[in-house]
């Protein structure tokens, strides 16, 4: 919904104070799917509403079900579309949201990029990939998950920023986006994480806004050659000036920085790479290691068997990092896996 637009159409009417604090709790909630579902509203107002807005500008037009992820296609107003994600942890469920139709940054291992670049996703279409999962949750005949039994909205705590497209491109978007939830919903920010290909002057930025909210890196090489042959963004942000700005990022916060590294066959898996990913680890011990294995995608590159070895050795030189649990692989809805279009 459009906030700000249906709060000063709602101030134009004679109405009573409280109805637009109704109204937005209605909305944040995720309990309706339409205006018309708001029966604690007197009739000509749900009607008149549900003529002038809609309540959720992103509209199902599909939907996939896995055994823990459930994958959206979500038409928007100008009938473009976007694919969103819910995870399911067994204690919590998480949301994978998307930022733009599509993505600029043409990574060689995601599936995302191939489709190129549309357009910047609006707040309000961001937000309510939240709101359209709470109402899914929140309404009995829609196809429930799987496993874990009952699902309410109120166990969708946590957000990840890794769906498609690049947060930190669309970053006028994104605060606005940060800012209603924190307004809004009753996610904290400890429980949000955005993922970025290394927006360099935007990692400065979002250090000095001083959040509690998780930052996440695909760093996916551990040096400037082997990353620009994967990332086309590195031939733009320096391998070595990215590294600075994350050790700007954790000396400002002191706070823990992930770095996502998905091991490709061939590419980024070779001894030199791990020992150089070692020395990296090693320089910065709020740097996290995600390692990842390599979802499968069109355009060649594998999964690197050197997972385990990768993995052995950072026990051995106890370092921080964890093995990426991969939901979703099987109906492509897994990290890297987003596409709509073909
Ligand atoms: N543009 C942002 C967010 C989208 S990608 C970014 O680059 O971070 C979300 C996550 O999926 C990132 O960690 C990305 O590196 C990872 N990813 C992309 N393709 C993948 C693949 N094929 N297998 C595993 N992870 C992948």
């Amino acid at each position: 919904m459009d906030v700000k637009a249906v709060q000063s159409y709602l101030s134009s009417l004679n109405l009573p104070q409280y109805r637009q604090k109704q109204i937005l709790k209605n909305y944040f909630s995720g309990h309706y799917a339409t205006f018309l579902d708001m029966t604690d509203l007197p009739k000509d107002l749900r009607l008149d509403l549900e003529k002038n807005f809609s309540l959720l500008s992103v509209k199902e037009s599909k939907i996939i079900i896995d055994t823990d992820t459930q994958k959206a296609l979500l038409t928007l107003k100008d009938n473009l579309a976007i694919e969103s994600v819910l995870m399911d942890y067994d204690d919590w469920l998480t949301a994978c949201l998307s930022s733009q139709v599509g993505c600029p940054l043409n990574c060689a291992f995601c599936a995302t990029g191939k489709m190129g670049f549309m357009r910047n996703l609006t707040a309000e279409e961001i937000v309510d990939q939240i709101l359209y999962w709470k109402n899914i949750l929140s309404n009995p005949n829609k196809p429930p998950f799987l496993k874990g039994g009952a699902r309410r909205a109120e166990d969708l705590k946590r957000l990840v920023f890794m769906g498609m497209g690049e947060p930190f491109l669309n970053w006028d978007n994104l605060l606005v986006t940060l800012k209603i939830i924190k307004e809004n919903l009753n996610i904290g920010s400890r429980k949000i994480s955005i993922s970025t290909a290394g927006i360099i002057p935007k990692i400065y930025e979002f250090a000095d806004l001083n959040t509690e909210i998780n930052l996440a890196i695909s760093l996916h090489a551990p040096d400037q050659a082997t990353r620009q042959k994967i990332m086309p963004i590195a031939r733009e942000y320096h391998f070595d000036d990215l590294i600075k700005s994350l050790n700007y990022y954790t000396a400002h916060t002191r706070r823990q920085l992930f770095l996502e590294y998905a091991l490709i066959d061939g590419i980024n898996d070779s001894e030199l790479h791990l020992n150089k990913l070692i020395t990296l680890l090693k320089s910065n011990r709020l740097f996290y290691l995600n390692l990842i294995p390599l979802n499968p995608v069109r355009g060649g590159l594998n999964s690197s068997s050197k997972i385990n070895l990768f993995s052995d050795t950072f026990n051995k030189n106890h370092l921080n990092y964890s093995l990426r649990r991969s939901l979703g692989q099987s109906t492509n809805s897994a990290c890297g896996q987003l596409i709509v279009g073909n």
